[in-house]
């Protein structure tokens, strides 16, 4: 055994959304367990396998703990000093020889909320850019722009807590038990307290199994579906005239759209049976409450905005919206993915969602941070990698991410950064993307700082530090500030609270936060001052954030890349109960030995058909690239559909996924792309 804990420090999770809290077990200055602390609110006792044993990856042997600087192609080792000056004055020149936006950062939705805010000041304040983006471009973005297009604000609108009361819950591309477990538990306690679960997904998910309609959709067909829901809705007079009439704008442009959305229709383009359909739309509207469930198989579409206004718009066709157990919630991915949007680490918008096209907005920014700052809204992370290979980006910053790993088309994504002059790359580890940096930063990982995450329900809630930084890293925090003082823009904070405190004065939905309110159960957003409680649910009453919901009138479209002769299936990708991203669990010996390697689904019959049993390796091969791994032979998928996912060095998807996206946010089109499968 490793002995009884000298302290315990209670956290924050750093795998997903949920944001569940617990103890870090400390002995001898090192972490060697994680237990339950029962003062946490969101999760209680409850937490999954990622965090209760994958934190390991804190004190793995392959953390990077010196700065380097790469030779002559060779990584050398260098002093905090050297790396900064050599950073700073490589930005500077770069600056001054091609323009502030030749330089971008990507952030991060892994660091602290702290730490976004000061990342995206360095690239405005500092650099004199908007060039500052981060996964949930690749992730939620449809959501943050969906959401607040239909409903005046971009996040879930109810609570985890509520899920257990739900009488009914509609989970549409998302799979809680895997992606989100301590929310696909709370959806199961519902179950057990008698709620009726409706699930469309492609896959049989395990709530799947337990529900009472299952959609078993083709990827891709979700708006198709929704309107058809909506227009047996209205047919049949369950929709909430009272709610649409004083709560809502744009119905009949709206009605006008889904009027073809006959069920017959509808079968055609997602495969449907009719009678699901209609069943999954008379549970759904007819229940005095029902609630929305989703996440990326919803957002991870060319169409991915529009598919989450279609969900809004259903939601606002039966009044489920702006009251407890009810909303469109989405399941926010990374641990503080809600957070690094709220901070303004987007390309178009400071903390608090301010448009930096807005000149009040500019106006008190300009004045607290006593710069000057651009009107131009900078590059989404698409765009960088394109703006690089076309010779207009020439330097970029990324903290605490592997786009070359997580992204899109990943030979393009690689092609993007060998174009540019000058890489830096601060990270717990070495990357994919660190090996082509010109310098490295080692970073501090979430038991080694303080600081804050936001969850998916809006809650913002402390990360305290546990342990010292391993070797030399230090707080992603603190690298920014000394870049920036060598940059000759004063930064002084001395914790990350400061940062917070000057944030909260700069954005009024932030108002009322500080390190001492969230101390003990945080705080769920709005809070707009020091004396606000805090925010359960969204839209009280229907009174919408932008005033009226608005309806929208949204076509199906299909995928961008549909299966053909040569690349006859569709490839779906997605997460697994066992791992998380790449750089933090990717390291985590004890989830490595739950599953050691990728598992592609394939249906018996296609795996009939080319010769493949269980467990042979097979490979998967797209217009992009190419991957191996082991098959799964089962009926979970839909003939001709592979499943896998993106956790695997070994196995790295996203060589072989597209690079195209929503049309309104850019994020990638995980959920379809076309491939050959053969054995290997
Ligand atoms: Fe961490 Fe999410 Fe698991 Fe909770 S559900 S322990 S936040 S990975």
């Amino acid at each position: 055994g490793v002995g009884k804990p000298d302290k315990k420090v209670k956290t924050t999770c750093p795998f997903c959304g949920v944001g569940c809290n617990y103890d870090l077990n400390i002995k001898d200055g090192k972490l060697i367990g994680v237990t339950s602390n029962l003062t946490s609110v969101v999760n209680g006792r409850l937490t999954c396998v990622k965090g209760r044993f994958g934190t390991d990856y804190v004190h793995s042997p392959e953390r990077l703990t010196t700065p380097l600087i790469k030779k002559n192609g060779k990584f050398v080792e260098a002093s905090w000093e050297e790396a900064l000056d050599l950073i700073a004055t490589k930005f500077k020149e770069i600056k001054d020889t091609y323009g502030s936006d030749a330089l971008a950062a990507v952030s991060s939705a892994r660091c602290v909320n702290e730490e976004n805010y000061i990342m995206q000041k360095f690239m405005r304040a500092v650099i004199g850019t908007n060039n500052v983006d981060h996964c949930a471009r690749i992730c939620h973005a449809p959501t943050v722009a969906g959401l607040a297009a239909s409903f005046g604000s971009g996040a879930m609108t109810n609570s985890i807590n509520e899920a257990p009361q739900c009488k009914v819950i509609f989970l549409i591309g998302g799979n809680p038990t895997e992606a989100h477990p301590v929310i696909g538990a709370k959806i199961r306690q519902a179950l057990r307290n008698g709620a009726t679960l409706i699930v469309a997904d492609p896959r049989r998910i395990e709530l799947a199994g337990k529900a009472h309609v299952w959609m078993q959709l083709r990827p891709g067909t979700d708006i198709a579906l929704i309107n058809g829901m909506m227009r047996i809705i209205l047919k049949a007079g369950w929709h909430d005239q009272n709610f649409i009439n004083s709560c809502t704008t744009d119905f009949d442009k709206m009605a006008d759209v889904i009027e073809k959305y006959t069920p017959e229709y509808v079968e055609d383009i997602t495969g449907v049976p009719k009678h699901l359909l209609m069943e999954a739309a008379r549970i759904y509207a007819t229940a005095e409450r029902a609630s929305i469930f989703y996440t990326l198989g919803i957002t991870e579409h060319i169409c991915g905005t529009d598919n989450v206004m279609s969900l809004a718009n259903l939601a606002m066709l039966t009044g489920n919206v702006g009251k407890l157990y009810s909303g469109v919630n989405p399941m926010r991915g990374q641990n503080n993915v809600q957070g690094s949007c709220d901070m303004g680490a987007l390309p178009n918008v400071y903390s608090g969602y301010q448009a930096v096209t807005n000149a009040a907005a500019r106006e008190k920014f300009e004045k607290a941070w006593g710069v000057k700052l651009s009107d131009k809204v900078g590059l989404m992370m698409p765009d960088m990698f394109d703006a690089s290979i076309a010779g207009k980006l020439k330097a970029m910053y990324v903290m605490g991410e592997d786009p070359i790993r997580s992204d899109g088309d990943a030979h393009h994504v690689r092609k993007g950064f060998e174009h540019l002059e000058f890489l830096v790359v601060q990270n717990i580890f070495m990357t994919e993307t660190g090996k082509l940096a010109d310098v490295i930063l080692p970073a501090a990982s979430f038991a080694e700082k303080d600081g804050s995450f936001t969850n998916c329900e809006r809650r913002v809630q402390r990360v305290r530090q546990a342990i010292e930084p391993i070797g030399n890293s230090r707080p992603d925090w603190q690298i920014i500030r000394d870049l920036s003082n060598k940059m000759g823009y004063p930064m002084s904070y001395s914790h990350p609270s400061e940062i917070m405190d000057e944030m909260a004065s700069l954005s009024p939905m932030f108002a009322g936060l500080s390190f001492e309110r969230i101390d003990e159960k945080g705080l769920q957003w709005p809070v707009p001052d020091k004396e606000h409680p805090g925010s359960q649910y969204l839209h009280v009453d229907g009174k919408f954030a932008c005033g009226l919901g608005v309806f929208k009138a949204i076509d199906h479209q299909p995928p961008a890349e549909l299966p053909d002769a040569e690349y006859p299936f569709m490839l779906t990708t997605g997460r697994i109960l066992y791992h998380y991203c790449l750089t933090t669990a990717g390291y985590s010996k004890h989830l490595t030995e739950y599953r050691p390697e990728e598992r592609a689904m394939i249906h018996p019959d296609d795996a009939k058909r080319l010769n493949i049993a269980d467990q042979d390796y097979i490979t998967v091969t797209s217009r992009r690239g190419t991957v191996q791994a082991r098959a799964w032979v089962t009926t979970d998928v839909l003939p001709g559909g592979i499943w896998m996912s993106f956790h695997y060095h070994a196995c790295p998807t996203n060589e072989v996924t597209m690079g195209c996206g929503d049309k309104v946010t850019k994020t990638y089109e995980y959920k379809v792309c076309a491939v050959k499968v053969e054995k290997t």
